[in-house]
């Protein structure tokens, strides 16, 4: 499922493929990932006009384009979710189509974006002012990126629920997903039922410090990196054992997803 890493990585496909360029022609391929906004409208308010710098806010990406004829950048802005199975690749024309593609925008050079998805669950919207595109984000915390460590324990102080769910809502901070909870809470020692309210300064820091390191480096892989010394490099095993301790992980429902952590590195508060 892309999470802030994945979704980094389209906005940095979406740089080196796009931005500067004029898009030629949009091919919606399945309006069924089309959110307020028709495949003529899309069309008519994107062809023509150029791509500027998008920008990510944890896991959505938005790509405001360049008005005509030097108008005002921003207006419309493209506006992209992932949901569980979707992407955004770079390819050439002519290139085998992808799965499943769903909206290609040809650009002045022959490059072609294409979003795939296969659940089709989010998809594409076209905002028309800075308001707008507020409204379709819905309320969002701030950046699991930019998060400070002052900003962590404002956010975490107090708060009702289970820390897994607390640091996946999007509305507290977004960009965290189902593989980045648990791989922090992992790394931090932090048992995911914990009671937010009850996680202590030094518990908080950990949890900062985690984040910090998970991030940095699932932001450069572009994914959650399941690498050998990390959970997530054995969360999906037959049998999963720690890679710190060797403890055979457990799994369970938290707020609704599987969780995976060790009994033994996260113990239970009692
Ligand atoms: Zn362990």
């Amino acid at each position: 499922m892309p999470e802030l890493p994945d979704v980094e990585g389209f906005r940095r496909t979406l740089v080196s493929c796009a931005q500067g360029h004029r898009i030629e022609q949009v091919e919606v391929f399945d309006p069924g990932v089309l959110r307020e906004v028709t495949t003529e409208r899309l069309k008519r308010e994107l062809e023509g006009r150029r791509f500027a710098a998008p920008r990510r806010h944890g896991k959505w990406l938005i790509a405001p384009v360049e008005g005509p004829a030097g108008g005002p950048v921003g207006e419309p802005t493209l506006i992209l979710h992932f949901g569980m199975t979707g992407g955004l690749v770079c390819r050439s024309e002519g290139d085998p189509p992808e799965r499943f593609g769903r909206v290609v925008l040809t650009l002045d050079d022959g490059h072609q974006l294409r979003y795939h998805d296969q659940r089709k669950l989010r998809g594409l919207w076209l905002a028309t002012t800075e308001a707008d595109v507020d409204r379709i984000l819905g309320a969002q915390g701030p950046d699991a990126l930019t998060l400070g460590r002052g900003e962590l324990d404002t956010l975490l102080e107090g708060r009702r629920g289970r820390v897994k769910a607390t640091l996946t809502d999007q509305s507290v901070v977004a960009g965290l997903g189902n593989l980045l909870g648990d791989e922090i809470l992992w790394r931090a020692r932090v048992h995911p039922k914990s009671r937010t309210g009850d996680l202590g300064p030094d518990e908080r820091r950990r949890l900062h410090t985690a984040l910090r390191g998970v991030l940095r480096t699932s932001v450069r892989a572009g994914r959650v990196p399941p690498r050998p010394s990390w959970l997530t490099g054995h969360r999906d095993d037959p049998d999963p054992h720690c890679p710190r301790c060797g403890r055979p992980l457990r799994r369970g429902k938290i707020a609704g997803r599987t969780s995976a952590w060790c009994p033994r590195c996260q113990p239970e508060r009692s």
